[in-house]
C-alpha cells in the first residue's frame, strides 16, 4: 500500500450492545489518529453509510473490517458475507463476534420461549399483547421485510471466514490502540501476526498477571461478591469468590480482579483449550476441598447459574453449542 494512501475500514455491529463500538472511543485522542490513517466506510453508530455503498465497493476493497457482535438473525448473516467479500481482513472484534459473548446465553433457551418473554408475559408491554414481529408483512403498496430471527445465535467465524480475533467484552481501549496501530503499520510495509491469531492479548492465563498474592487455593464455600467484604490483596478465587482468571487469556490489564471483582472470562480460553466453560468446572473441581459427595454438593450450591457462569461469552463456541428443547 502506498504510504499516503489513507488505510479504508468499516465497523459492524451485529448482536451486540453497542459496548464495542465505544470502546474504540474510549481511545480518546487516538480516535484523531484513526481518522488521519483511515477512511471510515461504514460504521453505523458513527457515521452515515447505507449497505449500498458497500455493495458498490470492489470486493476487496476494504482493509479491514472490525465485527463486533453476534450473528443472531439473517441481516446479521448477510451483511457479514458482504464485509467478508469486500474486506481484506476481517477481525472479529469483542466477546461477542469471537465466541457468541453474552447474546449466546439466548442459545440455552429456545427462540419461542424468548419471543414469549419479549412480546407476551413482559411488565413492560400491553396486556395481552398479540403482535409478534413478520419477517414480511403485505401492505397496500408492497412487502414490508424484517430480518429472519434465527434458533440460535452463532459466531462470527461458524458464518465467515475469520482473519483476526480481538476478545474483551468490551476489548480495552489499549488493546484497541496496539491492533489498529499494528493494522496500520502493517499497511504500510511492516508484517501482521498469521492468520487465526488472537490480536492484543498474551498467551498467558490472567492469574499470571494478577498482582493479588497467591497461596493454596482450598474452597470450602462460594460467595457472592455482596456476601463478603475481600482481602484487597489476596487471590479473590482463594476466598470464595469466583474467578476465571486460571483459565482465561490476559491482555485486558487485570481490570476485574483490581477492581475486587471476579474475572468473568470475557477474553476467553487460553491456547489449545476447546471448552473454556469445562475447563473453568474442571479448575473448580480441582479447588474444592472435600472428598465427600454430599459436601462437595453443597459447596457447589454456593454457585446459583454454574452453566450462566462458565458460558457466560462463550456458548456458542463450547462443544455443545446450545441446549436443545422439544
Ligand atoms: Fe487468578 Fe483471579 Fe486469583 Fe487473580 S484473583 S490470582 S486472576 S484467580
Amino acid at each position: 500500500m502506498a504510504d499516503n494512501r489513507k488505510l479504508q475500514v468499516a465497523l459492524y455491529w451485529g448482536a451486540a450492545c453497542g459496548g464495542c463500538d465505544v470502546a474504540v472511543l474510549d481511545t480518546n485522542e487516538f480516535i484523531l489518529d484513526i481518522a488521519q490513517a483511515a477512511d471510515i466506510r461504514l460504521w453505523p453508530i458513527a457515521v452515515d453509510k447505507k449497505y449500498k455503498d458497500v455493495e458498490a465497493m470492489e470486493d476487496g476493497e476494504l482493509d479491514l473490517t472490525l465485527f463486533n457482535g453476534a450473528v443472531r438473525n439473517s441481516e446479521n448473516e448477510e451483511i457479514a458475507k458482504l464485509l467478508r467479500r469486500k474486506s481484506k481482513a476481517l477481525v472479529a472484534f469483542g466477546s461477542c463476534a469471537c465466541m457468541g459473548g453474552i447474546p449466546g446465553l439466548a442459545n440455552l433457551i429456545t427462540r419461542e420461549q424468548i419471543f414469549e418473554r419479549a412480546y407476551f408475559h413482559n411488565p413492560s408491554i400491553q396486556a395481552a399483547n398479540e403482535t409478534v414481529p413478520q419477517s414480511e408483512t403485505a401492505v397496500g403498496s408492497g412487502t414490508l421485510h424484517l430480518p429472519r430471527f434465527y434458533k440460535r445465535v452463532y459466531k462470527l467465524r461458524d458464518i465467515v471466514e475469520v482473519d483476526y480475533f480481538v476478545p474483551g467484552c468490551p476489548p480495552a481501549p489499549d488493546q484497541v490502540r496496539r491492533v489498529i496501530t499494528a493494522v496500520v503499520a502493517a499497511a504500510h510495509g511492516g508484517t501482521m501476526p498469521p492468520a487465526g491469531s488472537v490480536l492484543g492479548a498474551s498467551d498467558r492465563a490472567l492469574c499470571d498477571d494478577c498482582r493479588r498474592a497467591k497461596g493454596e487455593k482450598k474452597i470450602t464455600r462460594f460467595y457472592r461478591s455482596h456476601e463478603i467484604v475481600t482481602d484487597p490483596t489476596r487471590c479473590l478465587l482463594e476466598q470464595g469468590l469466583l474467578c476465571m482468571g486460571p483459565v482465561t487469556l490476559s491482555g485486558c490489564g487485570v481490570r476485574c480482579p483490581d477492581s475486587n471483582m471476579g474475572c468473568r472470562g470475557c477474553y476467553g480460553p487460553l491456547p489449545q483449550v476447546r471448552d473454556h466453560g469445562a475447563r473453568f468446572l474442571s479448575a473448580l473441581a480441582s479447588v474444592i476441598d472435600s472428598k465427600d459427595p454430599g459436601e462437595i454438593n453443597s459447596i457447589l450450591d454456593g454457585i446459583p447459574d454454574p452453566i450462566g457462569t462458565a458460558y457466560r461469552f462463550s456458548m456458542p463456541a463450547s462443544l455443545l453449542q446450545r441446549s436443545v428443547r422439544s
